[in-house]
């Protein structure tokens, strides 16, 4: 045993439970987190499961570093098949249920089939329990999360709101109150298993193969830490300070990913959150940078909301996509969709989508709803009627893929997405790098597999330019996909040789730095498999209709489109790095060389 890899498999069709070791040659080969999910998920599912059926499994997977004493080790992962894009899902999560996941004795959880009625897990001591959750049915995740709290004094708890019961595909699972599985709906999964909480205890201690050695290189990284410039403005401002950055650079979304660049960036910006709303700093579990900001509205009808939060994301999405202009407006979104269930991403994205489908008098019916840019009550309320599938929510409570696709009238053009999954806050014609890393990666239109726009604004990758593109998406791929299998924030400024360091004194597994890199090659092949059996190919690595067609309007990068030639230079040479067939799919030499066959 490599001093981690206890998993609990929980049956909610039948009530039974076994806890076993995974095998040693699996964590060697798939570390933990995303690729230890990534080999269960795969394993596991048939292909062409219905995600939302109780053939599902839905699997809660910390890493062998979770819980040490290594800076940031809150970081896990939930991993499923997502009912949002129908592919692979593995959402990171910070907080400190991760944490508390390992100390009650259990590395990995694993929930399959369906309650007969609304359940809670109650985790203690390597053992689950179910128990009844009728009387929080129904509930939003503050609620019963206070309310759970109160059962089970000192515990960790997960839960979905409305959103999740309802069987809405990007709601999501929140953790600790304001940390959530965000993309993908892994809360629908969950809602789909009559689940809605669990409850973890922690209890034990995490063991580690050489903690006096650990010890000596945590004193290093932390030193690292404290002298990084960028984490300094990420504990001053937290990720919002990338508001301004992104405006700047031509790459903020807005007003539907119409263009990147708002005029009003200033009223949603790090620094107004910090002057007019920041509370205090709050961290995940063991770490030192604390980027996660409490807010609270001082003035105002939204006085009083309070939320962890806005990040850059939810800022560029809920905030400049729908022309949001204040910063105490998005907090206030950002806590109605925290409470009810619903990724703040995805969220924004299909307001924006249903905006400009108003503006454009696409819509027949909006239940009294003016959805015009910027008007933020009818925002709130169609988040509402989104969570509970009323009325017009329904049409847009799928994504807006699903929504163009009933909508129709030419309304696909403007859905911004890739694989089903809403954009986050890059507009690609300003950042030819994210281009590249939402075509292909692997859960859909997603900032955290690669990310370039640090790169593309030092100059250390050409702006709009395809040069050295692919071999850095690829190799930062293959690389962060280590990064969250062990798992670690993405923030963190350490080098694969700091990692595979931890992951030696943690576990007694051994990388070389060829080794390291291969692991995370066969993660991300691994998903792509996944992907692949699901029917995906390249036809699928592609991007929205508006990023390839209309010029960008304005800004840093006027005039500039990702033209499908543009595209198709940049995953010929990705796949051809990639050991991948001009269609996509991994060739066998190359599952051969990563012993995925
Ligand atoms: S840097 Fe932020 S997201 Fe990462 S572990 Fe620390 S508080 Fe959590």
């Amino acid at each position: 045993m490599y001093y981690f890899g206890r998993a609990l498999d929980l049956d909610l069709s039948s009530g039974e439970q076994k806890m076993y070791d995974v095998p040693e040659r699996i964590i060697k080969e798939y570390v933990g987190g995303k690729g230890l999910g990534a080999r269960i998920l795969y394993d596991e599912l048939e292909p062409g499961v219905d995600p939302l059926s109780p053939l599902n499994v839905l699997i809660f997977v910390t890493g062998p570093l979770t819980s040490t004493i290594a800076p940031t080790s809150g970081r896990w992962a939930v991993v499923t098949k997502s009912p949002h894009t129908g592919v692979f899902l593995d959402s990171q999560v910070g907080g400190h249920f991760g944490a508390a996941l390992r100390r009650a004795g259990v590395d990995v959880l694993i929930v399959r089939g369906k309650a007969e009625s609304p359940v809670y897990i109650y985790v203690e001591n390597g053992k689950a329990e179910l128990r009844d959750a009728g009387h929080l049915w129904g509930k939003g995740i503050i609620g019963t999360e206070d309310e759970l709290k109160r059962i089970h004094p000192g515990c960790k708890v997960g839960s979905i709101g409305p959103a999740g019961e309802h069987l809405v595909t990007f709601s999501m699972i929140g953790f600790d109150y304001f940390r959530q599985a965000g993309r993908g709906g892994a809360g629908a999964v969950m809602g789909s298993k009559n689940l809605k909480a669990v409850v973890v205890k922690p209890g034990g201690e995490v063991k580690y193969y050489d903690k006096s050695a650990m010890q000596s290189i945590v004193s290093r990284l932390l030193e690292l830490i404290r002298e990084n410039s960028v984490l300094k403005q990420r504990t001053e401002i937290g990720t919002p300070m990338w508001v301004k950055m992104a405006n700047d650079g031509g790459f903020l979304p807005t007003r539907n990913f119409s263009k990147g660049v708002y005029e009003c960036y200033e009223g949603v910006s790090g620094e107004a959150m910090k002057q007019r709303i920041w509370v205090k700093n709050k961290a995940c579990y063991g770490c030192p940078i604390a980027c996660g900001k409490l807010t609270r509205v001082r003035e105002g009808k939204y006085k009083g909301n309070e939320v962890e939060g806005p990040e850059y994301e939810t800022v560029a999405l809920l905030g400049s996509n729908c022309e949001i202009r204040q910063i105490e407006s998005v907090a206030f979104l950002n806590r109605v969709c925290d409470d009810l269930g619903l990724d703040t991403i995805s969220a924004g994205g299909v307001l924006g989508f249903a905006m400009e489908c108003y503006e454009r008098g696409l819509l027949k019916d909006t239940d009294g709803l003016q959805l015009h840019f910027g008007n933020e009550e009818a925002a709130a309320k169609l988040l509402m009627k989104i969570a509970y599938q009323d009325g017009i929510g329904k049409i847009f409570s799928r994504g807006v893929r699903q929504a163009a696709r009933e909508i129709g009238q030419g309304s696909d053009k403007f859905a911004i997405h890739v694989k089903g999954l809403e954009l986050p806050g890059v507009e690609p014609r300003g950042s030819w790098g994210m281009a590249l890393a939402f075509a292909t990666a692997d859960r859909g239109g997603c900032h955290q597999r690669a990310w370039t726009p640090t790169a593309e604004l030092k100059g250390l990758l050409p702006r709009f330019s395809t040069e050295q593109v692919a071999k850095f998406i690829r190799e930062t791929q293959n690389e962060r996909s280590v990064c969250f299998s062990l798992v670690l924030c993405d923030f963190v400024p350490f080098t694969p040789a700091d990692f595979s360091e931890l992951l030696f004194d943690a576990t007694g597994i051994s990388l070389s730095m060829e080794e390291y890199m291969v692991t995370g090659e066969r993660i991300w092949n691994l998903t792509r498999m996944f992907n692949v059996r699901e029917g995906i190919t390249r036809k699928d690595d592609t991007l929205p209709q508006r990023i390839m067609e209309e010029p960008s309007p304005e800004g840093p990068a006027k005039g500039k489109v990702i033209s499908k030639e543009i595209l198709d230079e940049m995953l010929d040479e990705y796949y051809g790095l990639s050991g991948w067939d001009k269609n996509g799919i991994p060739k066998d030499e190359t599952l051969e060389r990563l012993k995925l066959i």
